[in-house]
Order: C-alpha cells, then structure tokens, then sequence
C-alpha cells in the first residue's frame, strides 16, 4: 500500500451536492433563488459544478480569477462577481464575470466603457448598506440616483438590481428590520425606473435563518449562499438553526504527530512575543501530555477554528507549522505517526482550500 501523505483535506462532494440541494429547495419555497459562493472552497471548481448541478442558478465568488476557470469549463454558467471590481481588473470582469456587485459610480462607468470595447454586455447590482459597514451606498437616495442613471444612460451595463452584505465586518445581523430597507429601496428603484428589478439580493448564510423562520420580506428574491452549503457549521453552531437533512462532516482535516512528550504548560523564561508578535495568555495547568502536530497557521490561518474530532483533545496553540495539543485527557494512547482529524468553521476551511501544501482528497460514496 502506497504509504499516506499528510497533511490531507478531505472534501465530500455528495455531501456537498447534498447541502446546496436542501438550501435550494428551501429558499425557493420563498421565492428565492441561490447562487452558490464557492471563494469558501477555493474556488475549486468541481465544487462549483455540485452547486450547479444541486440546482444554484448563478455562480460567484471574490475572485475573478476563480469566476475565469468557472467560465473555461461551463460557458452557459452565469457567473457573479462578489467584491466590488478593482480598477485595474475591470477588462477581466467584462470578460468572466456576467454580473458584479457595485457601489462606485466612476467604477461602473469604466465598466460601461470597456463593455463597448469589447462589445459585451454586463449587469450590475447596487449594493446598499445596512449598517455593517463594508461595501455599498449609505443612503438610499444615493443608490436610487445611481440606479436611474445607469437605466437612462447607459448602453451596454444592465441594472440587474439591488443587493446588501451583512455580519462581514460589522458582524450586523440581518433581521426582518434591516431587510426591509432593502425591499423599500427595491420598491423605490423599480417606481423610479418603471420596470421590475431582476434581482433583490437579500445577503449571505447569514440571512438564512429569517428563511426558516419564515421572516425574510417577500421582495427578496435572491441569497448568495456560500458558507451554510459549504460546512454548514455556523448556522447550527453560532445560530442554533438545524436543517433537516444538511451535513456538516463535508470537510475533514488529518495531519500528522510529529512528537509526543510530557511538557509543563507554562512557558520557562521571561515572556516576550511569539511567532507572530502576539503574546498570548498562558495558563499554568502543571505538567500535561502534549503532541506537536505537522500543520500550523500557513495551512489553516487560525487553530481555534479548528474542532478535533476526538472531543478530548484540547488545542493549545499554533505557529506557522506546527499546532500544539493537550491530549492529557483522551481515552486514545496517541503515539509518534498517528494523525488527528478535525472539522472545521469558515476560516479553516478557506485556508486549507487555498493552500497548496495541503493535499486534497475528493470523497465520493459510492
Ligand atoms: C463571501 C460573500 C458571500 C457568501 O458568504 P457566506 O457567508 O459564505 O454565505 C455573499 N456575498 C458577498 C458580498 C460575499 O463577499
């Protein structure tokens, strides 16, 4: 047998299949459609393909690098741009991307230049914030002004429609409040302009618990779901929303113990920073059984993020490759080679995707 390398990701694209199908049916029992954010997973494209063929109408992610490959292999994909274009990208965005989230007028004029270049034509959603405080327009007025300009005047940028991002920065809840200044902004764009807008875009996995519990205003018609078909770890977790029928085991991280010893748990010395400048707060616990594991902070970004499966183990602390666990209290009689496996929240999840010191592992059951 050909001996196993780790540190291994293990990705379960059924189960993966299995969550954007259940998130699907459920949004569109409201009258709301999903596109699939796949930036979580790292752009990988065979994820993408699961939230498509689960039924996400659109694609999308932050990236446009990501948006390129998508574009590649599925032409008749739509895809949609998250973060708001760069500058310097805008010639890529008219290219992969059919549709973009935006918030600067300078910018969409670009875009609308660039279109006429290269004869395409491209649609924007204009971004509204409702307080969390990173992308949009901060008043409705201005957004309605924006909305009825690119209407009137613009040849070959579509006004899609409208949309806002919430609990990213601000960590601002949506509630059936907040998005309902999304669905008034929508009503006032669509009597301005005097047609329907295609698309109200009423957030992230953040906004799926107003779903379920049947609060999410009617005018939405759109959620950009990313996270809560990924891993599925937040809703039931930090929300306490459990969908019948999600997986959260869609990840699996095992990395390997590279040593095994008896070690105090606090550190001899006078104290100054550790690998990244930080000091952090050490608690004296005596003389503990510790094991060093091959995979650090390049691999996964944050250890505290991470969730052993042996429910005994305690992490401790990282560095850039290596992680540190307690392992005092588990019933397994861990030795040097052995792995230990976790789930994994958002951040983790990210990091792994994109790191190339990573090998992934596609499950498939069959
Ligand atoms: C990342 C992102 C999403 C998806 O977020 P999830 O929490 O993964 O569902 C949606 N909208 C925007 C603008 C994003 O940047």
């Amino acid at each position: 047998m050909k001996a196993a390398r780790y540190p291994v990701l293990d990705i379960n694209l059924d189960k993966i299949h299995e969550n954007a199908k259940v998130i699907v049916e459920l949004c569109e029992k409201k009258g709301i459609y999903v596109t699939g954010v796949f930036k979580g997973a790292g752009g990988m494209l065979s994820v993408a393909e699961e939230m498509l063929s689960a039924g996400c109408r659109q694609i999308a992610s932050s990236r446009v690098k990501q948006l390129t490959d998508i574009k590649k292999h599925h032409e008749e994909c739509e895809t949609m741009l998250l973060r708001l274009p760069m500058q310097c990208e805008i010639p890529d965005v008219v290219r992969y991307a059919d549709i973009s989230l935006n918030s600067e007028l300078n910018i969409i004029e670009a875009i609308e230049k660039e279109c006429r270049e290269q004869n395409r034509k491209h649609k924007v959603v204009l971004m509204l914030d409702l307080g969390d405080l990173r992308e949009g327009f901060m008043s409705q007025e201005e957004l309605i002004d924006t909305a009825v300009h690119i209407e009137a005047d613009m040849k070959y940028v579509k006004l899609a429609g409208i949309g806002t991002n919430l609990g990213c920065y601000g960590s601002v809840k949506p509630t059936e409040d907040n998005l309902k200044q999304l669905a008034e902004a929508a009503d006032k764009t669509e009597e301005q302009i005097g047609r329907r807008l295609e698309i109200v875009s009423g957030g992230a996995t953040t906004s799926l618990p107003l779903v379920v519990e049947g609060k999410i205003p009617s005018k939405i018609n759109n959620l950009r779901i990313g996270e809560g078909i990924l891993n599925n770890m937040d809703l039931p977790m930090l929300w306490n929303i459990n969908i019948q029928g999600m997986n959260q085991d869609t990840f699996l991280f095992t990395a390997q113990i590279i040593e095994l010893k008896e070690k105090p748990s606090y550190p001899i010395g006078e104290l100054f920073v550790d690998a990244f400048g930080y000091t952090p707060h050490y608690k004296d616990m005596g003389i503990r059984k510790r094991a060093l594991i091959a995979a650090g902070a390049q691999d996964f970004g944050m250890y505290d993020k991470l969730i052993p499966i042996d429910g005994d183990i305690k992490l401790i602390g990282s560095s850039s490759d290596h992680l540190i666990a307690d392992i005092t209290d588990s019933k397994k009689d861990y030795k040097v080679g052995d792995t230990i496996s976790f789930k994994l929240f958002y951040g983790p999840m990210l990091f792994l995707c994109c790191s190339e010191y990573v090998r992934k592992r596609i499950v498939t059951e069959v």
